[in-house]
């Protein structure tokens, strides 16, 4: 176990985030994991980091200030903290975010504080934003196994049993074996994704259309000039970075007008500590314009209505069925893995980099390519063993992109 936990950090960090020499790591981790996270500095300042800055979050902490803190701090977005992740941003600090959250934390808050939250924190972090989209750093998300969520995973378990397990889950989604060849068998999973990557840029896709048995019926165009990504991204000064461990998928960002028909989720949707199932979408013209959900129903109201662009889709994330993720069989009520278990779209901003040179642009001239922009991006998961996608090229020829689940090439 300490092996793999030592080999887990050591990953994060040469190929999440691909510490260089003389660069700054900023660690954002759950103080219950504050031994995991002196594994990660360790392996930075290893690799020659310039300073490990670490700082702690606290579900705890996270729940009491939503239900007991006074009204007004939620609409507050201390101007220091804006300025902690401008100032790191811009120098080009590497950005590691752990997270183990128990995934109904906020299970009973007033959404309307989250939502007000969400909301002041996305207009604060405008220009930490931005940098971000322009590829100015390297930054990584990894979940570390915590009691609450390994119990909601494996609820027959006793609690050490379930976080166990769960570790071992996690380990095998990322590659960790315990015997040093991790860093190794990313690289080559890398690899292994640009392959699907690069035959769907050949391709060049005008649109896409979706059709399954749980009733998705959708049609969707890709911004003009779109390119896929996969297998991780490079930031403007050339560092190599895998943004998510696990990551498994090909993505790119669709026309902001462009999407029409029916959409129902395949999966549950953890969102704001709470549990959203049975998503249903209409979408006219790229616009959500009807959206229910058999539970959790006002938490995704909110979510798509924090600003004008959160009803509308910034991404197009292609998973096979038969990913290892998927295969494991088990709902992890964290986006993060069930993404990459799962085909997806995400409400909210696209990534400038999901075009052709779209991180040199200028934000009008990215919402004149057809991008869509919000302070949100939630992925949803619609991926399903029969999920069918037909490609339609520019000159009108139509590929099987799709094929009971899995990619037709
Ligand atoms: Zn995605
Ligand atoms: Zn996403």
């Amino acid at each position: 176990m300490e092996r793999k936990l030592q080999e887990y950090a050591r990953l994060l960090v040469e190929v999440g985030v691909n510490v260089q020499k003389g660069q700054t790591l900023l660690l954002f981790c759950p103080v219950e994991h504050a031994a995991f996270a002196r594994l990660c500095a360790d392996a930075a300042y290893e690799l020659g980091a310039r300073e490990v800055v670490n700082v702690w979050n606290d579900d705890y902490m996270t729940r009491q200030k939503y239900l007991c803190a006074d009204e007004a701090v939620f609409s507050e977005f201390p101007q220091w903290r804006a300025d902690m992740f401008y100032f790191y941003a811009k120098q080009g600090a590497a950005f590691l975010h752990l997270r183990a959250s128990d995934p109904e934390n906020l299970l009973g808050v007033d959404p309307e504080r989250i939502m007000t939250a969400n909301k002041t924190a996305g207009v604060a972090q405008k220009r930490y934003r931005e940098l971000s989209a322009k590829n100015t750093f390297p930054w990584s998300i990894g979940c570390l196994a915590s009691p609450k969520w390994a119990k909601k995973i494996f609820p027959a378990l006793p609690e050490n049993e379930a976080v166990a397990a769960l570790w071992e889950k996690i380990f095998a989604a990322v590659r960790v074996k315990g015997d040093g060849t991790a860093v190794a068998a990313w690289r080559q999973h890398a690899q292994n994704l640009k392959r699907h990557m690069k035959i769907l840029n050949d391709y060049n896709f005008k649109s896409l259309h979706y059709k399954n048995s749980l009733g998705i019926d959708l049609t969707v165009e890709l911004a003009e000039n779109h390119v896929w990504e996969a297998g991780g991204d490079t930031t403007v000064s050339g560092q190599d970075y895998m943004p998510n461990m696990p990551t498994e998928e090909c993505f790119t960002a669709p026309k902001k007008t462009g999407i029409n028909g029916e959409i129902y989720a395949a999966m549950p949707l953890c969102r704001d500590g709470n549990v959203i199932e049975g998503i249903h979408f209409t979408m006219k013209d790229g616009k959500i314009v009807e959206a229910h959900a058999t539970s959790g129903e006002e938490v995704l109201q909110n979510a798509i209505s924090v600003d004008e662009g959160a009803s509308y889709f910034g991404e197009v994330a292609l998973v096979p069925y038969d990913s290892p993720i998927r295969q494991s069989g088990i709902l992890y009520y964290d986006t993060l893995y069930d993404e990459n278990a799962s085909c997806h779209f995400a409400f909210g901003r696209a990534y400038a980099s999901t075009l052709k040179g779209g991180t040199q642009m200028t934000k009008e001239q990215l919402a004149a390519a057809g991008l869509n922009d919000s302070i949100t991006h939630v992925d949803f998961m619609v991926g399903t063993k029969d999920l069918s996608i037909t490609g339609t090229t520019f000159d009108g020829r139509e590929i099987p992109v799709f094929v009971n689940g899995n990619f037709a090439f």
